[in-house]
């Protein structure tokens, strides 16, 4: 069967290869892939830059953002229900992979399906453990595959709140940089949560993006028109900020974005060597006496994933062709060159094309 293999640490190793089918071990469940959706990571491993391969492997299947049909009967789930499932599996040895939370892994030597020491979705086949499944609703179809990076969102917000909330708080205002397909989840589920949302962009005004993000009611606003500076000066700062242009220096500005007790959020990842600067004011005197915070997030637990998949269902009964509109481009597994140079929103690979 057909499968998107590459070796890690070797640009230009990524092809489309035939590989034997999986022969499910006893509990496994046998799932047929549909669809798997490409993103920086899949760039940065395609690139050499990142990305493990199995301990028995010199390559490594790709895919982490998935969308499949269960084949056969199974614990759980019967055949033809819609599934996706997690990403990273626990260490076996820290106390947060313990409590269910590979999220937040003390050890580092977590392994994550399509990126570190164990393959991913971009097959035609793959045994699962059920207990990684996550049920995709009917009615939310092939927008399914919008469950990673959606779970995400959902696990930074969840962190926002919990730090947010240490202190009393009442959140209005929200602020995304990027509108890729992060930045945009972040702005819907912001929306659903009933924030005001400013989403910052480099692309014009009117760029399809731009509609995408004023269709369930946020404001958009072209980085190469107006300074987030004065973006600041004319909103009185922002109660959350979340960054997804993956820039190292919006990341070091989004402290002096923030209102008192604000939290920003930094989602987006910059490999690139070298220094960011900061204003020693917002640094030393106004993160202090406003209870500023600036923290990073990565991956998902269970209870997000639940979340986003719920808060994808509310998205498209409320904002209909949103979600279809953020999958720019969908091409068969050979196409995979014109998914990983895609620069919309998401692009994904069929597998059943
Ligand atoms: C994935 C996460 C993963 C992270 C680091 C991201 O692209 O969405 O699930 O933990 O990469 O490998």
């Amino acid at each position: 069967m057909n499968a998107l293999v590459t070796e890690p640490g070797v640009p230009h190793s990524t092809r489309v290869e035939d590989v034997p089918a999986p022969d499910p071990a006893a509990g496994e469940v046998l799932l047929r892939v549909l669809e798997v959706g490409v993103c920086g990571t899949d760039r940065e491993i395609v690139h050499g830059l990142f990305g493990v391969a199995p301990d028995d492997s010199r390559s490594l299947v790709l895919g982490h953002e998935s969308l499949a049909l269960v084949e056969q009967d199974g614990p759980g789930f019967s055949r033809g229900d819609l599934v996706t499932a997690t990403v990273r599996r626990s260490c076996g040895h820290c106390l947060a992979c313990g409590e269910g939370s590979p999220d937040s892994c003390l050890t580092g030597d977590y392994s994550e399906r399509g990126i570190t020491r164990l393959d991913g979705f971009a097959r035609e086949l793959v045994a699962e453990d059920p207990t990684q499944l996550v049920a995709i609703p009917r009615s939310l179809g092939r927008l399914g595959v919008l469950a990673e990076p959606t779970s995400i969102c959902a696990r930074a917000l969840r962190h926002v709140d919990a730090i947010g909330g240490r202190q009393p708080w009442q959140p209005q205002r929200a602020l995304v940089l990027g509108a890729g397909a992060i930045g945009t989840l972040s702005t819907f589920l912001l929306r659903l949560r009933g924030l005001e949302v400013w989403t910052a962009s480099r692309e014009p005004a009117g760029d399809p993006r731009a509609d995408l993000v004023e269709l369930c009611g946020a404001r958009y606003v072209s980085t190469g028109d107006d300074e987030l500076g004065d973006l600041r000066a004319e909103t009185g700062g922002f109660d959350i900020v979340v960054e997804a242009a993956g820039n190292v220096q919006l990341m070091a500005d989004s402290l002096g974005l923030l209102r008192r007790s604000g939290v920003a959020c930094l989602l987006g990842i910059d490999g690139r060597e070298g220094r960011a600067s900061i204003d020693a004011h917002v640094l030393a005197v106004d993160t202090v006496l406003e209870n500023r915070v600036l923290f990073g997030s990565v991956n998902a637990e269970r209870r997000d994933w639940l979340d986003g998949v719920a808060a994808l269902e509310q998205a498209r009964t409320r904002w209909p062709g949103a979600l279809e509109g953020l999958i720019g481009l969908r091409v068969p597994l050979d196409r995979f060159a014109d998914a990983l140079a895609y620069g919309g929103g998401k692009a994904t690979l069929l597998l059943d094309a």
